[in-house]
């Protein structure tokens, strides 16, 4: 009975896909029903998030999930399936970090902080200086030494609300954190206390990466993350009382870097086979939570964009490649590898999508490319309304495949709805919990369908006049 069933399902899809007759349409209506009631995504987030959890560069974890993922992408019959050797750096957190507001001696308020990634540790014992609060670089630098030196500064510039894109919000916060330190330390501050990238006001500090570009590591100050409802706190509690003082310790660290992997699969085209598209997302996360939205979501969701092509039958022009990056957070190593590799080897990229902005309901596409490229998309709109994709712009793709770009190809990133991403980015509730099955499968079908219709009618080639030499 099985083998009747199983011959019934072969004869059906080889009438389904009988020399290509099959609309666009019918095709990308085949490949949402395949993830939306066959999909393996949720089954292996499943297991990155709940069975390893948090994955940070150069950790344990990290490496489990290098070794899951490549045994998960052998099952899948790809025609190749390898790992990239990749040298991360390797900061480890330490103990849970310890904060509180002191308004007057002996009285103390605990506050939730953690260690921005990169950042190092306090002195052993802690420290405790006078707060100034800033909302820029600019408030910093009219503040001056005489009025920074020796205190903690506090950057408190909220995520802005009205912007509908929370991720532009974010890009335009993030420099206090990621920048917060070297300039503070300018003025011969000895810590930095960050508000967290977090629309929402809780009591969850979220971290993310820091750099001390090339100040000597005597000068490097301790940096962390607050959460929204403490920044609000010691706003107010330093409106009261100017003296008021902020202690902290954490005894994070930067260690020497350390051998990992991107995880590669391959569908070799069967026309063009030198012709490389890749789908990806990034492998490694922060640490607070289990890495589910950040970017667990991605790397399941393009591992199935390949699975999804083979289950429906597709047959690809050109090679297929899910490339999982190790790194993305806190030094983009595997991105920046995987296009030197591709370099060396004179690897003909024409197209690359990343999914790293959540496991959320997918609402269309950013794209890096040509117009020529783009108007090309803006033609296949009507095949993306079934299923409420929207939104098709220029402008950023994803930070693992922005190394691969040239005059010539295509990059893009999926674009999920980004209102509930910075609740959860970062932060101790980025797990598995937070992501929804449909939405998750919807985003892995988005991107097969757009792979799909990449492999089949190419990347228009610009005129070589067009060409920056
Ligand atoms: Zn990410």
């Amino acid at each position: 009975m099985r083998i009747l069933k199983s011959a019934i399902l072969l004869f059906s899809l080889l009438l389904f896909f009988n020399a290509g007759s099959q609309t666009d349409e019918n095709v990308i209506k085949e490949i949402y029903k395949q993830s939306l009631t066959n999909g393996k995504s949720y089954d292996w987030l499943n297991y990155l998030s709940n069975q390893i959890g948090g994955r940070l560069s150069g950790s344990l974890n990290a490496e489990k999930a290098v070794a899951y993922t490549k045994e998960e992408l052998d099952k899948l019959g790809l025609d190749k399936v390898w790992l990239q050797p990749v040298m991360v750096p390797k900061w480890v957190r330490g103990f849970k970090e310890y904060a509180f507001i002191e308004s007057e001696k002996g009285k103390t308020t605990t506050v939730n902080i953690c260690a921005l990634g990169g950042s190092v540790a306090t002195p052993a014992l802690g420290l405790k200086a006078h707060v100034v609060e800033v909302k820029n670089f600019e408030e910093l630098e009219t503040l001056g030494k005489e009025n920074v030196e020796g205190k903690i500064v506090f950057f408190n510039r909220p995520m802005q609300a009205d912007l509908i894109s929370t991720f532009q919000a974010y890009g335009g916060c993030v420099n206090q954190r990621y920048k917060g330190a070297v300039e503070a330390s300018k003025y011969g501050a000895v810590g930095v206390i960050v508000r967290s990238m977090n629309l929402r006001l809780d009591d969850l500090p979220h971290t993310g990466s820091m750099t001390y570009d090339d100040l000597p590591v005597s000068k490097r100050i301790p940096s962390a993350a607050i959460s929204t409802n403490d920044a609000d706190l010691l706003s107010t509690m330093l409106k009261l009382n100017k003296s008021t003082k902020f202690y902290f310790k954490q005894n994070c660290k930067q260690l020497k870097d350390v051998l990992s992997y991107n995880v590669i699969g391959q569908i070799t085209g069967s026309e063009f086979p030198n012709e490389y598209m890749i789908v990806g997302g990034h492998l490694d996360s922060w640490d607070l939570g289990d890495g589910s939205h950040d970017d667990g979501a991605g790397v399941v969701q393009s591992m199935d964009v390949l699975r999804l092509l083979k289950e429906t039958g597709i047959k690809p022009k050109r090679s297929i490649r899910v490339v999982l990056f190790m790194n993305e957070e806190n030094g983009l190593r595997g991105g920046k590898k995987y296009a030197e590799v591709a370099k060396q080897k004179g690897e003909n990229h024409v197209f690359a999508l990343e999914s790293d902005a959540g496991g959320f309901t997918s609402r269309g596409f950013s794209f890096d490319c040509s117009d020529a490229s783009f108007n090309q998309v803006l033609s296949w709109q009507p095949l993306f309304k079934p299923y409420l994709i929207h939104y098709f712009e220029k402008g950023g793709s994803g930070a693992d495949v922005g190394p691969l770009k040239t005059n010539t190809n295509v990059l893009a990133g999926l674009r999920p709805d980004s209102q509930r991403y910075f609740d959860h980015h970062h932060a101790s509730s980025d797990t598995f919990d937070a992501v929804n099955k449909r939405e998750l499968e919807l985003g892995a079908a988005t991107m097969t369908a757009l792979v799909y219709l990449f492999d089949k009618y190419g990347v228009p080639v610009t005129k070589k006049s067009q060409l920056k030499k």
